[in-house]
């Protein structure tokens, strides 16, 4: 397997990303970056208008991330326009968030009281469910990895949002795994929030 470092550029801006990976993976389109200073510049400013930049090969992951650790060095992270979290090289992809900027994260969340409903809601929406027929069931095959399930789960998380969808280009991929990253983390807070003993989800 060949391994390369590349870069994630956006000349209107000079915001940039470095990153390492497989190089025919990145040749695919694969890498876009993660994290969340360049999710947020995609929501931004749109995918054409950033360029890929293939910045070196390898034959072996070491050279790679050897590579990237000259890249991507603290000094780096101090240039307001390099979009990259955390410095390059082995042991650092897992610090993307650190464990204290994730417990206030989940904080902040909390405080929001997200996930909770007014007594007065609560009642209004079973009132409204009184009055209505559960939806209809039923299973459904996705097209592309095969998975089955029932519709509204899989309409979800399959068919055309599925991440074996041909279709979808690596822009389409990467807005696509952010959100389930996001739907995940927002499930889990809600569980906190019933552990507590507040009930009910926020209306999706
Ligand atoms: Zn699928």
């Amino acid at each position: 397997m060949q391994h390369c470092t590349y870069r994630v550029y956006h000349p209107l801006t000079g915001y940039y990303y470095i990153g390492k990976g497989d190089l025919r993976r990145w040749v695919k389109g694969n890498y876009w970056g993660s994290g969340r200073r360049i999710n947020d510049a995609y929501k931004k400013y749109p995918q054409e208008q950033w360029v890929r930049e293939l910045l070196g090969s390898f034959s072996t992951s070491d050279e790679a991330y050897l590579a990237e650790s000259q890249l991507v060095t603290s000094e780096t992270l101090q240039d307001p326009r390099c979009l990259n979290l955390v410095p390059g090289g082995r042991g650092n992809n897992s610090r993307k968030h650190t464990v204290e900027e994730r417990l206030a994260k989940s904080l902040r969340q909390k405080g929001k009281a997200r996930g909770r409903r007014t007594p007065e809601t609560a009642l209004r929406i079973s009132l409204a469910k009184k009055g209505k027929k559960p939806k209809p069931r039923f299973t459904i095959v996705c097209p592309h990895c095969a998975k089955s399930g029932d519709s509204a789960v899989m309409q979800r998380w399959h068919m055309d949002k599925c991440l074996e969808n041909p279709h979808l280009d690596a822009f389409a991929i990467n807005t696509l795994v952010e959100k389930r990253k996001q739907t995940a983390q927002r499930i889990s807070l809600a569980k906190i929030g019933r552990s507590n003993g507040h009930t009910g989800l926020r209306n999706q």
